[in-house]
């Protein structure tokens, strides 16, 4: 039976390219930095982001939370977004593991305001504690995939450099926001003081995340990735997938992008709502109570004929298209959904 999984694009297998470079990788002991092609991944992810230097992590809640226990001392407070992936999914381990404190804000499309945070920033007073990091999301998962530009992201940015804090960029999909603006990656990150995305997203790797930042952050990341369990040997292996990524799975983001916008405004032909309108990246989300659908009981019998939807709620579906969605497999969606309704 054809398979459609519209649940993540977490769920992307290797191609046969991909197991090719994975199968042929040089490698070496990665803790001693022996890796050549860890090595070659991290300069070029480096390169590419617009940072000195880069170190692979498993994954991409490691790479966030490596980044917050270098920024950060126990006690710490960390602005970020209140639907933000840091502050939702990654278990509360800002707190369990560095000691800080999330301090979350609400905004209107995921991207915080800078006069909004600046009046959050704690004085310097000896009974409070220190703000000392503000993290940004781009694209923004739980938002949609919502996409922001550079001149969206520059007053945050400033707002840090004048105010001493430091500012991280969770970029799981940078490189999706890269690609919808036709703008390269640096572009978006070079700005940062550090970067984490994923290469086991949209660009098709089977594991792993790439932080980046300048020299010193990066020694001491590794230090902290060490403490976090996350040390690696021949992970070359691992890491070849990613170098195969980079060099031929960014571009035909757009692929993904395009299938999505198609997806989406068939489903609001059939009467569907949909959000963000019109998308703006690989992710959206589907209301299904303008057709008195729910959305649970929707997921199911698509699974039976072998569509998979990441239904959230009795009338809320997260669609995200990738490398394993094809157009024609956007139309038999479209198809079915049309035969079911009827
Ligand atoms: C997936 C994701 C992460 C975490 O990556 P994992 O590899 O699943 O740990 C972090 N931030 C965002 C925005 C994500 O979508």
């Amino acid at each position: 039976m054809r398979e459609i999984d519209l649940r993540s694009d977490t769920v992307t297998k290797p191609t046969e390219e991909m197991r090719k470079a994975i199968a042929g990788a040089e490698v070496g002991d990665d803790v001693y930095s022996e890796d050549p092609t860890v090595n070659r991944l991290q300069k070029m992810a480096a390169e590419m982001l617009g940072h000195e230097a880069g170190l692979y992590v498993p994954s991409g809640t490691m790479g966030n939370q490596v980044a917050i226990n270098v920024h950060t001392d126990p006690g710490d407070e960390v602005i970020l977004e209140e639907k933000s992936h840091i502050y939702n999914y990654e278990m509360g381990i800002i707190s369990a593991a560095s000691g800080a404190m999330p301090r979350p804000l609400s905004s209107d499309r995921g991207l915080l305001d800078s006069e909004r945070v600046r009046e959050e920033i704690r004085p310097d007073v000896e009974y409070l504690s220190d703000t000392t990091l503000l993290a940004v999301e781009n694209t923004h998962n739980n938002q949609g995939g919502r996409v922001y530009c550079p001149s969206e992201i520059r007053p945050l940015i400033d707002l840090a450099s004048e105010e001493g804090l430091s500012i991280h960029l969770d970029g799981a999909r940078v490189f999706n926001a890269a690609v919808a603006q036709d703008l390269s990656p640096e572009a978006l990150t070079g700005d940062f003081d550090s970067v984490m995305f994923c290469l086991s997203k949209g660009l098709g790797a089977p594991v792993g995340s790439v932080l980046v930042g300048d020299k010193f952050f990066i020694e001491e990341a590794r230090v902290a990735r060490k403490r976090f369990g996350g040390g690696l040997r021949q992970v070359g292996i691992l890491a070849a997938a990613g170098v195969y990524a980079l060099e031929n799975h960014v571009e035909r983001l757009d692929e993904d992008h395009r299938n999505a916008a198609r997806l989406a405004e068939g489903l609001e032909r059939l009467g569907f709502a949909i959000n963000p309108n019109p998308v703006e990246s690989n992710i959206f989300f589907v209301r299904t109570d303008p057709l008195n659908q729910d959305a649970l009981e929707l997921a199911d019998s698509l699974e039976s004929k072998g569509i998979r939807l990441g239904a959230r709620d009795s009338s809320l579906i997260r669609i995200v298209t990738h490398l394993d969605i094809s157009t024609d497999d956007v139309d038999y969606v479209l198809e079915v959904l049309k035969q079911q309704l009827k």
